[in-house]
């Protein structure tokens, strides 16, 4: 029995459902739902002025930022009207340190955590009870869409909760029969792994997987492949782009509906697919902007967007770096939140070892970064430019420590598969691409893997489940 694992997650649900407003969020965005697009505009507009009036009374990032600015509260008589207050970008984030925390939260109280980094490096970001039982009622929404009840097993295929002892140890899944979710390592998916997934998957009867879409992709092939056959409810996948013909071969694997969600760890904007696949952006949760990228005739938008929720660091108008393209409803769901058609700002190709291992976006954005503890990186950019070699190339802030960057680099090569070899070459800026947009992740080598080709392994990972 794992009692440190144990208590963790017994921590982190009563953090979730019962500490926070959780059962009264989720009881209010179970109305909200249906309501029509004029109450939900008056809702929004309701949330957006309590926020900057928040913003200003606790947060001195902004209140400064008002006073230069000589914007007030009494500014906003619509909801458009936030369009006169400045964009927030990462780095204006960054450089802002802990004047942009409200000061009503004493720092120690708050949870740490990291953004995903889709554009090159993560951001350090800040939560409280209130904010963290406000997003579950979020997630839970998501999950009532997609079928999924509170008793329901979910598996996990992302790098998130792989810990670097874990990742030492080769250790392929734990269960946590507290939250009820099987965790699976996606750092050691290989076509020789999935048959054990597969049995985890059964032995805990698991009715939905969530992850990266270039993690659950790649097992749903295998298993076509294999003819190894796994029901489940709903597979939904997150952070890194789903392709029509990746929706297709999940939801062909595992005999469900695929649904996909677009959200953030600085909690400004959350979308998300409903029954009817329809990606809908969700009112309550922020002031979502799209701005066009082209003039006002392009669909393509980037997101700025005011999150409400997430009061120990407000964020205002702030640009998430990633891209959309505008929809048109209205959805056949009755729903009358804004559509739009796809999320395009999260492309990145996958790196693919020599022996069949692949890392998408977010699984070497988290490793370098969380795992092995780079830090003061601008920008990073991983380039396949060979079948068995990566260059990373990164861009240093001032506070950069070289030696502190080859102790992260040597952790990093070391967690790689031994058939690739790694370089890192500090440059002056990365590669965008005509968006402006920073594409983590760049393969320049055709991948020569058949997709019913896959190779045998010399399975060096050993099958290791914790004793929850
Ligand atoms: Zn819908």
């Amino acid at each position: 029995m794992n009692y440190k694992l144990l208590a963790a997650s017994a921590s982190h649900l009563m953090a979730k459902r019962f500490l926070g407003p959780f059962w009264s969020r989720r009881k209010w965005l179970n109305r909200t739902q249906w309501l029509s697009a004029d109450e939900l505009s008056d809702i929004q507009f309701k949330l957006l002025k309590q926020t900057i009036q928040y913003a200003k009374r606790n947060v001195p990032y902004y209140r400064r930022q008002m006073k230069n600015q000589g914007f007030s509260s009494e500014d906003i008589r619509s909801p458009a009207d936030i369009r006169s207050f400045p964009i927030l970008t990462k780095r204006d984030v960054i450089d802002a340190g802990d004047t942009i925390l409200a000061q009503n939260f004493p720092k120690f109280l708050l949870r740490h955590a990291h953004t995903g980094g889709t554009t090159g490096a993560p951001l350090s970001v800040y939560r409280s009870l209130f904010s963290i039982g406000n997003e579950h009622a979020f997630v839970r929404r998501q999950w009532d869409w997609a079928q999924i009840g509170f008793k329901d097993r979910c598996a996990y295929l992302r790098g998130s909760i792989i810990t670097e002892s874990n990742l030492m140890n080769r250790r392929l899944y734990t269960y946590d029969p507290i939250m009820k979710e099987l965790h699976l390592s996606s750092y050691h998916l290989t076509p020789e792994i999935v048959p054990t997934y597969i049995e985890a998957m059964k032995k805990h009867k698991v009715a939905a997987l969530v992850g990266y879409p270039s993690a659950i992709s790649f097992f749903a092939r295998v298993c076509l492949a294999r003819n190894r056959s796994l029901a489940l409810k709903s597979v939904l996948t997150t952070s890194e782009a789903l392709t029509m013909s990746m929706r297709e071969e999940i939801s062909r694997a595992f005999a469900c509906p695929v649904y996909d969600f677009y959200g953030g760890a600085e909690r400004v904007c959350y979308i998300f697919t409903c029954e009817h696949g329809c990606y809908h952006i969700q009112p309550e949760y922020g002031y979502t902007e799209l701005i066009p990228v082209n003039g006002p005739q392009d669909n393509t938008c980037r997101i700025v967007a005011t999150g409400f929720w997430n009061t120990p660091m407000p964020l205002i108008r702030y640009d998430t770096g990633d891209l959309v393209v505008k929809g048109s409803g209205p959805c056949r769901c009755g729903r009358a939140f804004p559509v739009i058609e796809s999320v395009t700002g999260r492309e990145g190709d996958v790196i693919k070892t020599p022996s069949g291992e692949e890392f998408g976006v977010t699984i070497m954005i988290h490793l370098l970064y969380v795992v092995c503890g780079a830090a003061n990186i601008l920008e990073t950019q991983f380039i396949q430019d060979a079948p068995d070699h990566i260059t990373v190339e990164y861009v240093p802030d001032e506070k950069f420590c070289a030696d502190d960057f080859c102790t992260a680099q040597r952790k990093f090569i070391g967690y790689l598969p031994d058939d690739i070899t790694i370089d890192f070459k500090r440059v002056k800026a990365v590669q965008r691409t005509s968006s402006g947009k920073i594409r983590p992740v760049i393969s320049l080598t055709p991948i020569t893997t058949e997709e019913n080709d896959f190779p045998v392994l010399t399975g060096k990972a050993k099958v290791c489940e914790s004793k929850a």
